[in-house]
């Protein structure tokens, strides 16, 4: 992206009044791999704070930036001192995989050889930096034999939370839910035998694998409600709608900063909720929330051009994650029954539920 587009780009959102429904912004930059832009990353970052004040924006002071990095270059001058300018409105993730055996099979230099040991000595700072940080992994297939040793040593890096996803796409074999039920059944003894329960992994939450009432109709992403640029300052509804993250649509660009957004494009996200687009077994379904769908997605693997056809790859997968979701909060609060711990850990609970509240 050059400087003008980008320039151009805070200009267009800093002027749209219809944003303003919502009382701060989050600026996300999305590579390839971020830091190799970080004069550009820094320079839109000066720009956009400066025209908050000068047009006295309300989302000044009311924002955040963030982007998501292999880490290879986090400790450099360069990435450090854009933390030291930006550090109280940023947020900041590095993708470890797990492992270095898992970390290396994708994660490789142009002559192949692995980057792990070039991020994890980076881990450290990057825990001291931003506390309450956490890494997003993400499953295919192939991977499901690695989760539990990959999970385990994210733990032990001291990560504070796992953040951990299977992907959208149809991609499983018959017997993949087996296995990673399996898996997430051997993570759940390791995380409570060794009292790990405090530190967060997303496969496990109380909030998983129950019926969901028809009142409660949201759509699962905020695809329509928020707006991704790309270099020449075309504008899509999210990143997945983009030429590059498609595999068999034509992107679906809904205007440009120049000429700005086309709302007849746009109008179809705006009705986008749970009931208007999953098949009937969805809404009937005893375990459905925490179910995702990923929007873009749901686009491409549709037979016609529609948003509103639910992909429901995932539904075996889910269903497993359910069931080891089950086996964990069982076994967690046997245990803490067991040594007495129950009425602490709940107190807890509650009090960090009313931090974040
Ligand atoms: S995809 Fe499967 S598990 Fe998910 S809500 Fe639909 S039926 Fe339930």
């Amino acid at each position: 992206m050059s400087v003008d587009i980008a320039e151009k780009a805070v200009d267009f959102i800093l002027s749209q009044k219809s944003f303003l429904e919502n009382d701060s912004v989050d600026f996300e930059f999305i590579g390839g791999e971020p830091t190799l832009e970080m004069d550009l990353i820094d320079h839109i970052c000066d720009y956009l704070k400066v025209e908050m004040f000068r047009l006295d924006h309300p989302w000044f002071n009311m924002y955040r930036v963030g982007f998501t990095t292999n880490g290879l270059t986090y400790h450099t001058d360069k990435v450090q001192s854009f933390i030291e300018k930006n550090r109280k409105h940023l947020d900041i993730t590095i993708t470890i995989d797990g492992t270095s055996r898992k970390h290396n099979i994708n994660r490789v230099y142009p002559n192949g050889s692995g980057s792990y040991n070039d991020v994890v000595k980076n881990i450290p700072k990057w825990i001291e930096q931003f506390p309450s940080c956490s890494t997003k992994v993400t499953v295919s297939s192939e991977d499901i034999p690695f989760i539990k040793e990959s999970v385990i040593h994210l733990f032990e890096l001291g990560i504070p939370g796992i953040h951990i996803n299977v992907v959208f796409e149809n991609v499983w074999k018959d017997g993949d839910d087996r296995l990673f039920e399996q898996q997430l059944i051997d993570i759940a003894d390791y995380i409570i035998d060794n009292n790990r329960y405090t530190q967060e992994c997303s496969f496990f939450s109380e909030y998983i694998g129950k019926p969901i009432p028809l009142s409660k109709n949201n759509n699962w992403c905020g695809a329509g409600h928020m707006l991704s640029v790309d270099a020449a300052g075309n504008l899509y509804p999210c990143t997945r709608f983009a030429q590059y993250s498609l595999r068999s649509k034509k992107a679906l660009v809904i205007g440009n900063i120049k000429d700005g957004i086309n709302q007849n494009l746009l109008r179809p996200f705006l009705a986008l909720d749970r009931t208007t687009q999953s098949p009937q077994k969805c809404l009937e379904c005893e375990v459905a929330s925490g179910c995702a769908w990923c929007q873009g997605e749901n686009y491409d693997s549709a037979q016609t051009d529609t948003i509103y056809q639910r992909s429901t790859a995932i539904c075996l997968m889910h269903k497993a994650r359910v069931r080891a979701n089950n086996y964990y909060w069982n076994k967690l609060y046997r245990k803490l029954e067991v040594e007495g711990r129950r009425e602490e850990y709940e107190q807890n609970k509650r009090e960090v539920k009313s931090e974040i509240c």
